[in-house]
């Protein structure tokens, strides 16, 4: 995991540029069970960070592509992502108390940072997850599959969707006839 201390951030700023492979980060979102996508490329990043006021000002980028599963056809499909993001970071109490150790989750670890150092893949990663989509498509148009024989629907239609759709309508044939 790639850190910074906080010492070592001149009053002027700082500007980094950091490369993570594949199997590093796979390793962490296997920490955190979150393992619903892969990288097909290093995650790219890039950040400015500056103190000020006893609190800590990034601004940056993420980039990457990552592989993604279709909820509607599952087919596994490319989604190259890149995104700029801008974050304060408070400093962690000296002493946290027993709850707050329990509440440190990812979310509440990022936008704090502890024990002088700054979690930059981490904050990079969270950046990644806030911009998979809740439910990504191969593509906007996608079929999917037949919920009957399982076919593709991308690839070709079948028989049993056609029947299910005309046997489906009975009633509105009839009122479209009176
Ligand atoms: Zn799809
Ligand atoms: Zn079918």
């Amino acid at each position: 995991m790639f850190t910074w201390k906080l010492g070592e951030i001149p009053e002027e700023g700082l500007d980094l540029k950091w490369k993570e492979e594949r199997a590093s980060l796979l390793a962490y979102l296997r920490d955190l069970s979150r393992i619903d996508f892969d990288f097909e490329t290093p995650l790219q990043s890039e950040a400015k960070i500056k103190k000020a006021g006893g609190l800590v000002f990034i601004t940056g980028k993420v980039q990457t592509i990552l592989r993604l599963q279709c909820v509607r056809c599952l087919k596994e499909f490319s989604y190259p992502l890149s995104t700029p993001f801008e974050l304060t970071l408070h400093p962690l109490k000296e002493a946290p108390s027993e709850e707050e150790t329990e509440l440190g989750s990812e979310e509440m670890e990022l936008n704090f940072f502890e024990g002088g150092e700054i979690h930059l893949s981490q904050i990079a990663c969270e950046q990644i997850f806030l911009e998979i989509p809740y439910q990504p498509f191969c593509q906007e148009e996608c079929k999917g599959l037949c919920p009957i024989c399982g076919k593709d629907l991308n690839l070709s239609s079948c028989e049993c969707v056609k029947e299910e759709l005309t046997s489906g309508f009975p009633a509105l044939k009839k009122l479209k006839l009176d």
